[in-house]
């Protein structure tokens, strides 16, 4: 068992089964969180009993990433083993990426191997799904770069799915924004999501986290043409969701939107993505495609871009266009592969 990763309810069940007194689990947050430790023995408030019962049943694993790229922008790509500790699936790894950024330093954070929703644009979607990371695995990305002092944000944008692996999701922001943790504001926290709409609604219901949908394309037929999980659930149905909850606070609701040559982004797409948004409190963000090796998708022109964003704008949606980071690392949206290089 990995007590780091575990949130402070499940060390105070683990602390009632072991017959250690329950301040115990409050005591390890501490060290685990707070202080960061990295082994049982660190935790020196804690009985040399209790110590003692807790290194025969558990550990404190928080593998270190296994490689680092840094782009020519000063962005970092990290690999990281999936399922550390464990026999089988040594071979699948995930990645997270550091983008610095003035006083911002944002870390993109994976949440699954591969992933199920298929994206057709994605690298990650073209490699199936290998399983969900657990809570532990989630945070380790956080914790084990170097520049963990530097983090003002954390996105839940890197490989996977984060409505589709929520319990682990939920534990690992418990972690992040409880006193007993990390304590930080929710607001610095964004989880992205295609808009699994039994998950998506379970998540704003149970956090405080901005959200941040993958659109594409406001046609469904076309939309499902490049995601399968419009299928199931239809954009409509999912911005119908958004707007029965209040985004006039400090949470805020965006729209991801990447841009496709020919395919999504001329005038009448943009028309039918006000349409779809109107009255909404949101933003849009245009993606610029980065096209992979043996892709059929094309980046759209800067003409088209801007023409695209300003036809948003000019309609009373905030857009702009997001800066490409990491793109000679493959660290940019969509390109995360969790390979190991040779
Ligand atoms: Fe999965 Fe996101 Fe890629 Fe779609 S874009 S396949 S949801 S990782």
């Amino acid at each position: 068992m990995n007590l780091f990763g575990m949130t402070l309810p499940q060390l105070q069940h683990l602390c009632t089964e072991e017959g250690l007194p329950r301040f115990a689990a409050r005591q390890m947050c501490d060290w685990l969180y707070a202080k960061r430790v990295d082994n049982i023995d660190a935790m020196t408030n804690l009985s040399l009993k209790a110590r003692s019962r807790l290194k025969e049943i558990a550990v404190i694993e928080k593998p270190a990433p296994v490689n680092c790229q840094v782009s020519k922008d000063g962005t970092k790509k990290y690999l990281f083993p999936a399922f550390p500790g464990s026999q089988e699936n040594k071979e699948h790894y995930i990645e997270a990426v550091y983008i610095p950024d003035g006083e911002r330093g944002t870390l993109c954070i994976s949440c699954q191997v591969g992933c199920k929703m298929g994206c057709r644009f994605c690298v990650t979607g073209q490699q199936g799904f290998h399983g969900n990371l657990d809570s532990a695995a989630i945070l380790n990305q956080i914790f084990s770069i170097p520049e963990f002092e530097q983090l003002t944000n954390i996105v839940y944008m890197g490989m996977g799915e984060p409505m589709d692996n929520l319990d682990n999701i939920l534990a690992s922001i418990d972690v992040l924004t409880s006193d007993w943790g990390l304590a930080w504001s929710p607001r610095r926290i964004t989880v992205s999501s295609v808009g699994i709409i039994p998950g998506l609604k379970r998540f704003l219901e149970e956090s405080q986290c901005h959200v941040a949908v993958s659109l594409h394309n406001a046609f469904a037929i076309e939309r499902e043409a490049i995601m399968p999980a419009q299928r199931a659930y239809p954009i409509a149905d999912v911005v119908a969701l958004l707007r029965r909850y209040d985004w006039n606070g400090q949470r805020r609701i965006s729209f991801e939107y990447t841009l496709f040559k020919g395919l999504n982004d001329d005038i009448r797409h943009a028309t039918q993505l006000v349409s779809l948004l109107k009255g909404l409190r949101c933003r849009v963000n245009l993606i610029p495609f980065h096209p992979s090796p043996d892709t059929p998708f094309q980046t759209s022109s800067t003409i088209a871009t801007n023409r695209f964003r300003d036809y948003i704008n000019a309609h009373g949606i905030t857009c702009t266009v997001r800066t490409s980071r990491g793109q000679d690392i493959m660290a940019a949206c969509g390109l995360l592969a969790g390979q190991t290089q040779t």
